[in-house]
């Protein structure tokens, strides 16, 4: 099966690498799924004219695929999620610079890579879920309280191993310093109820079940979870709301550094940014607008409006290998 899909890839390049593609399509590796991006192209086609192919794949394969393609890349774009991921793509040299005043005016300076090789196009809340029924929204404030004596043996977390706790841990670098994330992050290890889960559903579902009390979760999979099971005894809290606020994070996109059609591709990049695309993107994952003129859905809104954390997620990046040693020696798995 990987094999038939790996050869599908091939013959997609080779495809792509004889001059088949008009000047003015895009060509677009993305980590984000079929089911979410394609609506979204679809859209940009039908309003500019403009088509763009795309394959999708894991962050990790995108990238290595647009290293060993080099100079002979047919990709004008790269689409992920993580701030971590887009950072690694930057510092990896497959991205080029885009200066835009569209995208300095739509795209927050915290949401996009200080050297504008990447812009977030969609922000991602982990903030903290709770039982209803065990815990009152009183007894939470902060990430940093969730490691405190009345959370003792009634917190559940997602594995170490995720670029989602990766970077979260790595903002907390960031704005605490290494000494006190790390005790933050221990605090966190000893009040577990559980061994850690591999995805964030399953800590909503070990609270649902009773197996813990408060967790820290992307809002979409709440979003999806509470779409499911309407009636389970789960909220979200918003945390440091007199502090550094809610840790966000993005999915986002950069031009690659040898892109074949990089005007046509700057204008699908400025295009992501504004409206009609901002609109798809928060409505099909439920996820923020990055663009803050733009609206949540209203699912999405219901949650609440919060203070997010403005400190520039490239950090997210950058200290990410500082975390992922911190995390370990944390005993954190
Ligand atoms: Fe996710």
């Amino acid at each position: 099966m990987k094999y038939v899909k790996e050869l599908f890839a091939m013959m997609f390049v080779v495809f792509l690498s004889v001059d088949t593609v008009a000047a003015d399509t895009v060509v677009v590796y993305s980590a984000r799924n079929e089911q979410l991006i394609k609506p979204l192209f679809d859209a940009y086609t039908s309003e500019t004219g403009t088509q763009v192919q795309f394959i999708t794949d894991k962050a990790g394969p995108l990238l290595a695929r647009l290293k060993a393609e080099g100079k002979n890349t047919p990709a004008d774009m790269l689409i992920t999620v993580d701030a971590g991921n887009l950072w690694r793509a930057a510092e990896d040299g497959v991205l080029a610079s885009t200066r835009s005043t569209v995208l300095d005016r739509n795209i927050p300076s915290h949401l996009r890579d200080p050297q504008n090789r990447w812009f977030g196009l969609s922000v991602r809340a982990r903030t903290i879920v709770y039982s209803t029924e065990r815990v009152k929204p009183g007894e939470l404030s902060t990430y940093e309280a969730l490691g405190g004596s009345p959370f003792k043996g009634r917190l559940c977390l997602r594995t170490s191993k995720k670029v989602y706790n990766q970077s979260m841990v790595a903002m907390m670098i960031a704005e605490l310093g290494e000494k006190k994330a790390r005790a933050v992050v221990e605090s966190w290890v000893g009040n577990l109820a559980t061994k850690v889960f591999s995805n964030d559903t399953s800590v909503m579902k070990a609270i649902i079940a009773g197996q813990c009390d408060v967790g820290i979760v992307n809002t979409y999979y709440y979003g999806r979870l509470m779409k499911k099971q309407p009636d389970a005894a789960l909220s979200l809290f918003w945390p440091n709301q007199k502090g550094r606020g809610v840790h966000v994070n993005v999915s986002g996109a950069g031009i690659t550094k040898h892109a074949r059609h990089p005007e046509a591709a700057k204008k699908l990049l400025e295009w992501l940014s504004t409206e009609s695309a901002q609109r798809i993107l928060a409505d099909s994952n439920m996820e923020y607008p990055a663009n803050p003129a733009i609206k949540a859905n209203a699912t999405v809104a219901a949650w609440g409006s919060f203070k997010q954390d403005t400190i520039n997620v490239s950090k997210a990046g950058s200290l990410q290998a500082e975390a992922v040693k911190l995390m370990d020696r944390a005993g954190y798995k």
